[in-house]
């Protein structure tokens, strides 16, 4: 399935909230959610109420967006977490935390999820000391994660480290800013995950 590539501010309209796609700007007052709430489109501002069965699509797909995932990746995680013991939900967000690519983002080494992927799969990661492309790779507890020594000077990485205080760092993450080195201490709670998105509509949906 190919990507998305039209306006990456269609999908927050389309999902009425900022899934923060776009760095910086998702923080200025240039954020199309800021200007214009309401669903692209001729009709965007005259949309009914939805089924159960639209807010259940409409959940997987904003949580789909949120983490640039496409269906096929996205329903086999779904499936991994039903496998898992646990609450399957809590797992499914877990399994999506643990990417590698979502978190170098949560370190603020990238803007948006789909600049870390693109900076993981250049090489510029280390996980444990060693050098890991794949955006997909899942971190366990006590796993690091390095800005590779030779990339800490790129523009890129260094101003998203600068701008990462008004991101503020997850409870399960412990980073070094001077070191450009962080740790994934552990599994996060739901709790401590703090997402506004209503994991048990996803599971409903698969579940049909
Ligand atoms: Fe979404 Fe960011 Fe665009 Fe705002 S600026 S609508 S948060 S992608």
């Amino acid at each position: 399935m190919a990507r998305y590539t039209e306006s990456q501010c269609r999908l927050c309209r389309r999902e009425a909230m900022k899934l923060y796609l776009k760095g910086d700007r998702c923080y200025s007052d240039k954020c199309a959610i800021e200007r214009r709430n309401y669903p692209p489109g001729q009709h965007g501002q005259s949309r009914g109420k939805l089924s159960d069965y639209g807010l259940q699509l409409r959940e997987k797909q904003k949580i789909k967006r949120m983490y640039g995932l496409v269906e096929k990746q996205f329903k086999s995680y779904f499936k991994e977490a039903d496998r898992q013991k646990g609450v399957t939900g809590t797992n499914f967000l877990v399994l999506l935390e643990r990417r590698l690519d979502n978190t170098v983002y949560r370190f603020g080494f990238a803007n948006s999820r789909s600049q870390a992927r693109q900076l993981v799969r250049h090489s510029h990661f280390l996980v444990n000391g060693k050098k890991v492309d794949i955006p997909s790779f899942l971190l366990r507890p006590g796993d690091t994660v390095a800005v590779a020594e030779g990339s800490r000077n790129l523009g890129i990485i260094s101003e998203s480290v600068a701008a990462m205080p008004r991101r503020g760092l997850p409870a399960w993450l412990e980073l070094d800013t001077a070191k450009f080195e962080g740790m994934f201490k552990g599994y996060p709670s739901r709790e401590e995950m703090n997402l506004p998105v209503q994991e048990q509509l996803v599971v409903e949906f698969y579940s049909k």
